[in-house]
């Protein structure tokens, strides 16, 4: 805090009348992150209890005006790069202490939902309902993020080419806004703010309770692996998939670049049982593409299942020695990047610095990122994997706030770096790693990529108006309209508290 008029913040949260606590010591579990590059302190903790704990401090810090730098971040699991759920000498809402009214899954009718709170744990939702036989749509890859948390970007993962991305499937939201309302939300009620919030990087209210739509929950998965050495083969065929109506349930790929070791391969942990893995095939230096699907079935449908898969695999055209296939349970396979956690905590590479960068590049443009970026920028590089799959537009509402490319389908590029301690114990594998992302963006600027930051991280005002683009405008309205202090989510670094009311020039920037 600068200003000593505000010093006091301690004894004037203390004062609020709330059912959970402020703790404004030891908080340095709160400022710190998966990326684990940014480490900003708060002033104070928020432990909430109640959604009325949440909006009685946020309408306290709205109250306090424009001239009092304190600002409030929700804070779920932590799991951002760049400090987004950081608040420097602000508030933290510890969102996994508020459990609500706990997880209600609604399993009559044709459209089963369950209303959660927005700091569980996509892995406690999905094995409460399963309970039920039911299970969410859409997924990311790793379960241990809160629904908050990803409702703010987007939620991405295998099922997305079907379903959308996890905002295209929720049905209403629980919002408390900057001004420490609390508000009900859906397409129906307040659209407005439900569409702002969806992939709103916490901007416009924190997420108390969302309800997600839920269908029947196969028990098995059939896991596939095929590799390709051609990158047009194997594109073509991953469009060709998601573009089939009959095709498999999951569909993602990834790049292997001569790689070995846990680092690399933590993401693709594949069946404990198979010791031949895809992602351990040594590529002799070159680089090879493999495409990951899935497919659901039921125990007594395994022969249908099996003819299925036979038929779509006829269709593809990967390198025939490697087929790689195993069967899981649905909850093994949603739940695969935790096995990886727990293996890479033992060794002590899970808290480390993680320089990700994740990338939507439109498909008329990925053969040149990737004769670029695989090729040459990232040729002698092998500190994570690489994820590349092919989206499309049709499931991503244009509504909410989340910004991607404007093509039809479009490919998620996440680059999953780690930065282990080098042996001279300094910083030169994360300077490394961010040099070479530097240098990715540099060429997609260069080459005009037409590419858009997915988890994006700007630090300057043209940065975000430049991704937002034609959104910029809705984006600083609905600002001004829900948080118009600019108290929420400071981490992510677009606006400054109170440059809304000294800059009204931003709303004419668009
Ligand atoms: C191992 C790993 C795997 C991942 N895999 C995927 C993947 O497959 N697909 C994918 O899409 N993403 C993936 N992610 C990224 C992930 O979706 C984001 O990092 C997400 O922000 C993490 O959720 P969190 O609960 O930890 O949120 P936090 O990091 O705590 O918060 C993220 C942002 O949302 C805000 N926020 C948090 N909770 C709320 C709330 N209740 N209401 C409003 N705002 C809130 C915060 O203030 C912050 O700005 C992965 C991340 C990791 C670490």
């Amino acid at each position: 805090m600068h200003t000593s008029e505000y010093s006091d913040v301690p004894s004037s949260l203390s004062a609020l009348s709330l059912e959970g606590q402020f703790s404004f010591h030891n908080m340095s579990h709160a400022s710190k992150d998966f990326g684990n590059q940014f480490q900003l302190q708060p002033s104070a903790v928020l432990q909430p209890k109640s959604v009325s704990d949440i909006s009685t401090t946020i309408k306290h810090v709205y109250q306090m005006g424009p001239r009092s730098p304190l600002t409030v971040a929700a804070r779920g699991h932590g799991h951002s790069l760049q400090g987004q759920a950081q608040a420097p000498d602000g508030i933290i809402i510890q969102m996994e202490s508020f459990k609500g009214p706990g997880i209600h899954v609604h399993y009559t009718g044709n459209l089963p939902y369950v209303d959660v709170a927005g700091g569980e744990l996509w892995i406690n939702l999905l094995k409460e309902s399963l309970k039920y036989g039911l299970a969410p749509k859409s997924w990311t890859d790793y379960l241990h993020l809160t629904v908050g948390g990803t409702l703010s970007n987007a939620g991405i993962s295998g099922q997305a080419f079907r379903h959308g991305p996890q905002i295209s499937n929720v049905y209403q939201l629980e919002i408390v806004t900057g001004k420490g309302e609390v508000m009900i939300c859906s397409p129906a009620e307040n659209a407005d703010l439900f569409y702002a919030v969806l992939g709103g990087l916490g901007q416009f209210g924190i997420i108390t309770r969302a309800r997600i739509a839920l269908q029947p929950a196969t028990k098995m998965v059939k896991w596939v692996r095929v590799l390709y050495s051609n990158f047009t083969t194997f594109t073509q065929d991953q469009e060709m998939l998601i573009a089939a109506e009959k095709t498999f349930d999951y569909i993602e790929g990834f790049v292997i670049i001569n790689r070995t070791g846990i680092l690399n391969n933590w993401r693709s942990s594949f069946s404990p049982q198979d010791p031949v893995q895809a992602s351990h095939f040594t590529s002799d230096g070159k680089t090879l593409f493999c495409l990951e699907m899935t497919k659901n079935f039921n125990p007594d449908e395994t022969e249908i299942m099996n003819k299925e898969i036979y038929m779509l695999l006829s269709k593809l055209r990967y390198i025939p020695s490697t087929l790689f296939q195993s069967e899981v349970t649905y909850l093994e396979f949603l739940d695969r990047v935790h096995v990886s956690e727990l293996k890479l905590r033992a060794k002590g590479l899970w808290e480390i610095p993680h320089p990700w960068l994740n990338l939507l590049i439109p498909r008329s443009k990925i053969h040149d990122f990737a004769e670029r970026v695989f090729s040459d920028i990232l040729r002698d590089s092998n500190n994570g994997p690489i994820l590349l799959y092919p989206l499309n537009k049709s499931k991503w509402d244009n509504r909410t706030s989340v910004v991607i490319p404007d093509e039809e389908v479009f490919y998620l590029v996440a680059l999953l770096s780690s930065a282990p301690p080098s042996p001279n114990h300094d910083d030169t594998t994360l300077e490394h790693a961010l040099k070479l992302n530097g240098d990715i963006l540099d060429f997609c600027e260069q080459a005009d990529i037409g590419m858009k930051q997915y988890l994006p991280y700007y630090t300057t005002e043209e940065g975000w108006r430049a991704h937002f683009g034609s959104k910029w405008k809705v984006f600083t309205q609905r600002k001004l309209d829900y948080d118009p202090l600019a108290i929420l989510a400071p981490g992510q670094r677009i606006f400054h508290k109170a440059t809304l009311i000294s800059s009204p020039k931003l709303l004419n920037m668009a």
